[in-house]
């Protein structure tokens, strides 16, 4: 049987990273099996529902270059791929489940089950114990209530005192004992399934082998085992992925994600300037070991090296500063062309004035320095005269000679007919050496009256990028306002 998966999220707000991870696990294990991955939304919470949600969903897969094989918009022999589309399918699957007798009507009302719970009592215990004042009724009641048109919802029967296990991929052999179960409820007030109906009844229907999704699911496997099993059906095989933690250990929620400063959502990831394959490569290991050093890898390589034995029963820790590194690495592979290209839109929108020749300038000399492309709008001196200098670098840097020496040596690269950067450095050297001063005395302050700044790549590449005529310039108006 060919491998089938799916990734089911729930059109309630922007797609997190930890839902993108969820994405990747099921679209790696599906490309490595030459399997299909199918993307079906979940949209029977009416009152959760956020319209947005969806488009946010699809563009932050395809931005991520997770294409799916089925689902909405691209259709497929499964559909329609919206459990909203799909109430029929599950009011047929409910109806069967109460003629066999693994479901009742049950007319809860809030106010019973609020009471419930102030009494920290379970729904079944409570129900069991006092069948007198039952929220369970016997049929000649339920029909008459029924036609009264009061609100009922369905429930699943579940036995007490049986022990359910299951083989995780990820985390082996798990247990399960049935008293710890409420009956379930699979049909709203509403009319609406509940995820764990909707979502037995498609991975069925949609035929998924395999469910890949996150660790906080894992207490509904019991329900959805029995689920299955009152059907009729074989449950998929299941893996289910560990949390992703804050740095500090804890689950990784969006407020302290906030508080760390580290993006929630995949389109905060997108917007700040992360690398699609930067932000895959990380978050394939983000609770995921190859078994090898290897830590960059191609979709491809990643596809291939992949498997459940290799993703850790534990959290897996966050850790933006990896995050980065895989980032800066991504950039240091671009070509400078696209490097240049991805950092137009920051010059553009920093109102720096810059052409061609410097933008691809600036890539090159940035390239090895900077961790996102639009870094590059921050060292607007490869594009414009510096119109104020670092005061503290001023004062570390700017001795009483600074003045003279740089202007000296204004003066020799007039008269030079190479402008490179061994020329630049020769010429810089005899100037020091002739006055006994170490060469930092004379690069320091040229750097400040370039660049505005005390730090950047080689000050003699950077010299040559912006080119004799403005250095000149530049180094004679610092000698003027700095004195
Ligand atoms: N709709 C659920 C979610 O939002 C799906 C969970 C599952 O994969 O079964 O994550």
């Amino acid at each position: 049987m060919s491998v089938r998966v799916r990734f089911a999220p729930s059109p309630t707000g922007k797609l997190h990273i930890g839902g993108l991870r969820t994405a990747l696990y099921n679209w790696l294990f599906a490309r490595q099996q030459g399997g299909t991955f199918v993307l079906r939304i979940e949209d029977t919470d009416r009152a959760r529902y956020d319209a947005d949600s969806e488009d946010d969903i699809v563009d932050s897969l395809h931005w991520a270059g997770l294409a799916y094989d089925e689902g909405p918009r691209v259709g497929g022999p499964c559909g329609p791929y919206y459990q909203s589309q799909r109430a029929e399918l599950y009011r047929e699957h409910v109806k069967r489940l109460l003629d066999q007798g693994h479901a009742y009507v049950a007319f809860d009302t809030p106010e019973a089950l609020d009471a419930l719970r102030a009494d920290n009592k379970s729904y079944n215990a409570a129900t069991r114990e006092h069948m007198d004042n039952a929220l369970v009724l016997d049929s000649a009641d339920v029909i008459r209530r029924l036609n009264a048109n009061e609100p009922y919802v369905v429930r699943l029967k579940i036995e007490p005192g049986e022990r359910l296990t299951f083989t995780d991929l990820i985390r082996g052999s798990v247990a399960f004992d049935t008293s710890e179960i409420d009956d379930q409820v699979l049909l709203k007030s509403d009319g609406m399934p509940t995820y764990h109906l909707a979502n037995v009844v498609d991975d069925h229907h949609m035929q998924i082998t395999h469910v890949i999704r996150g660790e906080e699911w894992l207490p509904s496997v019991p329900k959805h085992l029995l689920l299955y099993r009152a059907f009729g059906w074989t449950p998929p095989q299941m893996a289910h992925l560990p949390l992703i933690l804050a740095p500090s250990g804890g689950k990784l929620s969006k407020r302290n994600a906030e508080t760390l400063g580290i993006p929630v959502s995949v389109e905060q990831y997108r917007a700040a300037g992360y690398d699609a394959d930067a932000l895959v490569n990380f978050l394939a290991l983000l609770g995921w070991n190859p078994g090898t050093e290897q830590e960059r890898f191609t979709r491809d390589g990643l596809a291939e090296a992949f498997g459940f034995d290799g993703v850790s029963k534990s959290g897996a820790k966050f850790d933006l500063d990896k995050l980065n590194w895989f980032n800066g690495q991504a950039v240091r592979a671009m070509s400078v062309g696209d490097l240049a290209d991805q950092a137009r839109p920051a010059l553009e929108e920093a109102a720096v004035a810059f052409d061609d020749d410097s933008l691809s300038a600036a890539a090159r000399l940035m390239q090895e320095r900077v961790t996102f492309p639009h870094e590059i709008a921050e060292a607007r001196y490869f594009f414009e005269d510096p119109t104020r200098y670092d005061e503290k670098g001023v004062k570390k840097r700017w001795k009483a000679d600074a003045a003279e020496l740089v202007a000296a040596y204004a003066e020799q690269l007039a008269t030079v007919t190479s402008f490179d950067a061994a020329t630049a450095e020769r010429e810089l050297r005899a100037i020091t050496e002739a006055r006994g001063v170490g060469a930092g005395r004379l690069i320091h302050p040229t750097r400040l009256a370039i660049s505005g700044v005390t730090f950047g790549p080689s000050l003699f590449d950077l010299m040559v990028a912006i080119g004799q005529d403005a250095c000149l310039r530049r180094m004679k108006h610092a000698v003027q306002v700095l004195g």
